[in-house]
């Protein structure tokens, strides 16, 4: 028994003991080892899924051939310790990674790991594109009130006439960047409370009539109709001030761009386990090619008509950050000729 001790105990050691391949597998990133002569002798699922092949048993080069990488590994395992290395590749998608080298002791190998970069850089080109946008769409009425400024300090200096039409014009550029501001303002305060539910009680049939009634004055200066047709209360979890905004921005804009249609539906129904909203114009409708893009912030299908109309390009980005908070859907039908529809589903109260 005194004798079988040791050899119990080795046992024990080799089957409780993580072994370096089951460490690689329990990494959350791509991770491979290669020998001290670059052949890799272990690697785990998300590097297999990343180099699109099974690179245990051959050269790293054969699978990721980046040089700056192999060099890293080559001094690593000649004790000169790690590196990281910023890489990307252009197939089958462009993507970029930073591989990191750690030395595993000298003529150990080394150990790589793989960090997905695309997502956090795509992320931060947006925010780049989305403050150049925005300080954009500042100035331009900011550039405007300065010119009419020097004109009445200058040309229209005597002629009271023509500084009453500046100071309207001045007015309007002036509304335009508190619009901008407010919308700007109301994007930042959703997307911040984006993941936290809203708990308040809605009936949506309650804020279409509501809508209909804010916008009806709206609705007269464009010649134009707002029914709303509801099969009684139809109740979601939300906050009523969100969904308010949400068919008030899609009304607004069915009498901007489609009061050619002279009729606005906003049509409240229950369909099973979803509350549908649907806001419908029958004026020129959308190309098809810019449905997809219609909830980016700023996109237009066309920028003077929309500024002529006093848009800011983000009502629509306003809309679906609600409807995502609420769990929900904003679904686009539109053809050119008839009209459009945007529908809002949430689901419904249980
Ligand atoms: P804007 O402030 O420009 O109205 P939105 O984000 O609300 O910004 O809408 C984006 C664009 O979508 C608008 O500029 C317009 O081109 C288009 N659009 C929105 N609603 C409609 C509609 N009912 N009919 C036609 N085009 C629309």
């Amino acid at each position: 028994m005194q004798l079988l001790r040791p050899i119990i105990r080795a046992i024990t050691m080799t089957s409780t003991t993580p072994q370096p391949a089951d460490l690689v597998h329990a990494m959350p990133d791509p991770a491979l080892v290669v020998d001290a002569q670059g052949v890799v002798t272990l690697a785990n699922e998300q590097a297999i899924e990343v180099l699109e092949a099974a690179p245990v048993g051959r050269h790293l080069s054969a699978t990721l051939r980046v040089p700056a990488v192999l060099e890293a590994i080559a001094a690593a395992t000649a004790g000169e310790g790690g590196a990281s290395v910023d890489y990307e590749v252009r197939v089958p998608v462009p993507r970029s990674f930073r591989a990191h080298v750690s030395c595993l002791g000298e003529g150990k190998g080394a150990l790589v790991t793989l960090r997905d970069l695309t997502r956090e850089q795509q992320i931060e080109r947006m925010r780049a594109d989305f403050v150049a946008n925005a300080s954009h769409e500042l100035r331009t009425p900011l550039a405007a009130l300065s010119g009419f400024l020097e004109t009445i300090q200058g040309a229209a200096k005597a002629d009271p006439k023509a500084q009453e039409k500046f100071l309207g014009l001045m007015k309007s550029q002036a509304e335009r960047m508190r619009r901008l501001i407010d919308d700007l303002l109301s994007l930042s305060r959703i997307e911040m409370n984006e993941h936290v539910r809203p708990s308040g009680e809605v009936d949506l049939s309650q804020v279409a009539a509501h809508v209909r009634d804010v916008l009806s004055g709206m609705a007269r200066e464009f010649d134009c109709t707002i029914t709303v047709e509801t099969d009684g209360p139809v109740v979601v979890a939300g906050s009523r001030d969100e969904l308010v905004q949400v068919i008030q921005n899609l009304a607004e804009n069915a009498l901007k761009y489609g009061s050619s249609g002279k009729l606005v539906e906003i049509i409240v129904r229950r369909n099973g386990e979803w509350a549908e909203v649907s806001v419908r114009d029958h004026g020129p409708g959308i190309a098809e090619q810019h449905i997809p893009r219609l909830t980016e912030r700023f996109y237009r299908v066309n920028v003077q008509d929309s500024r002529a109309r006093g848009g800011t390009g983000l009502g629509l980005a306003i809309v679906k950050h609600i409807v995502n908070r609420h769990r929900g859907r904003l679904v686009i039908t539109s053809e050119l000729g008839n009209g459009s529809t945007f529908m809002m589903r949430l689901p419904v109260k249980g």
